[in-house]
């Protein structure tokens, strides 16, 4: 009797998508000896060889990356109309890579080890599971490997009757000015002191020397602005700290997904989902990069170990999920009422308990004195819209 036939994989893991997590991951793998036999390729559209975005994040311990950070702070401010505070960082430190910088790095590393990684430039159409692992069709042709790691853009179906749906849209410009008026020391993190439209707006900024500054409007809601009102407000603020004269070198413009809406983290047995597809970024709050790089890093130890990616890929836990939740149901219903919250967040607690509270790894005692710290109602409110399933509307 003749058998039907097999398809042997020819990779070990495919990677689908070379962005932030496709490319993190590939590096986490690069890194681990274990693993090094390992065959890895990674099908991306792009050439990424621009700088479409820049990372920023705070962190309390050495990172792969440490050697393209292109500024870091050791000062933070926080600044709303009735509490304004910059805060020393102790443990932590804010850090920003640049896009380009860290696509060319990862690529050069990736490079160095041709019999490990192969980079194709391809867009995959079509990813299943097989009896023996994945078949990924793309415009370059069909691969078969025993997993994959998929960080396409997932494609949300709204569903707002059960979940909530929010973007964090910004547009910023980096400027240079003439004369000195940014400290390269502190970095801006939220600055509330404008209009709130019943939303939440706030200035980012994150000066790199005294005349050289990226400033960025940005909003927790649900539409995108037109352009013109994320200009005005960087006009105003820059105005307000006297700069008239200036010049614009670089725009960055983003919306990132703030939702509860569930981001699976695999899909059948051998795909795992990979950055904002498998819910990476930070529903209250948009930060995805360090997620992303503890998400690498799970992955890569489980298969160094055991030769499969770990059962529960994210780690997640239950108790930040329903914080996130309840934070996108009050931004949702009262948009106004998140500067009041982060407000009070800052003003009662140390810096280093609400990074790790938004890291999520505080104890649970520790959430309780964060908790405790902000005016319960709007969260009471919230609790029954969760136990009735029903998202709270303005
Ligand atoms: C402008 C901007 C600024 C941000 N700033 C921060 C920040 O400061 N800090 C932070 O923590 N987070 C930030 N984020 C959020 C998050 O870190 C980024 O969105 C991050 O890039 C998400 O990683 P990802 O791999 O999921 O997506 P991406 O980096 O977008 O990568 C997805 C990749 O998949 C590729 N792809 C798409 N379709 C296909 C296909 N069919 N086949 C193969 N490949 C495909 C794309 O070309 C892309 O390269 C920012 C996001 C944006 C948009």
């Amino acid at each position: 009797m003749r058998s039907a036939p097999v398809t042997i994989p020819e990779y070990d893991y495919l990677i689908v998508g070379g962005g932030a997590a496709g490319l993190s991951l590939a590096y986490h793998l690069s890194q681990e000896p274990r693993l090094a036999g390992k065959r890895v390729l990674l099908l991306e559209p792009e050439a990424k060889d621009q700088n479409d975005r820049t990372w920023s994040f705070w962190a309390d311990a050495p990172s792969l990356f440490d050697g393209i950070v292109a500024h870091e702070w050791r000062r933070l401010a926080f600044r709303s109309p009735e509490f304004e505070r910059v805060f020393e960082l102790r443990r932590h430190r804010y850090k920003m890579i640049r896009g380009l910088d860290f696509y060319r790095f990862v690529r050069a590393a990736l490079a160095a080890r041709p019999g490990q990684f192969t980079l194709v430039q391809a867009t995959v159409e079509m990813l299943e599971n097989t009896s023996q692992g994945v078949q990924a069709i793309s415009s370059a042709g069909t691969y078969a490997a025993r997993y994959a790691f998929d960080s396409r853009p997932p494609h949300l179906k709204p569903q707002p009757q059960k979940y909530r749906y929010l973007l964090q849209h910004f547009v910023g410009w980096e400027v240079e000015t003439k004369e000195d008026v940014f400290d390269p020391e502190t970095q801006e993190f939220m600055d509330f002191r404008g209009e709130q439209h019943q939303e939440a707006r706030f200035l980012y900024v994150l000066p790199f020397s005294k005349r050289r500054a990226l400033v960025e409007y940005t909003l927790f809601s649900a539409q995108v602005l037109p352009q013109s009102e994320y200009e005005q407000a960087m006009r105003t603020y820059l105005k307000q700290l006297g700069v008239t004269d200036f010049r614009i070198e670089a725009v960055e413009i983003g919306s990132i997904p703030m939702t509860d809406h569930p981001l699976p983290a695999s899909n059948g047995p051998n795909i795992i989902n990979l950055g904002t597809r498998a819910g990476r970024a930070k529903p209250s709050t948009g930060y995805a990069f360090q997620r992303i790089q503890a998400h690498s890093a799970r992955l890569v130890a489980a298969l160094a170990a055991t030769g499969a990616p770990p059962p529960d890929s994210t780690g997640d836990q239950w108790q930040f999920r329903l914080f996130d939740t309840l934070l996108l149901d009050i931004m949702q219903r009262r948009g106004e009422l998140t500067r009041d919250i982060f407000t009070q967040l800052f003003r009662r607690n140390p810096v280093e308990r609400i990074f790790d509270f938004l890291d999520e790894r505080t104890s649970w005692k520790e959430n309780l004195q964060i908790m405790n710290s902000v005016t319960p109602w709007p969260f009471l409110r919230s609790i029954g819209h969760v136990l009735r399933r029903r998202p709270g509307q303005r």
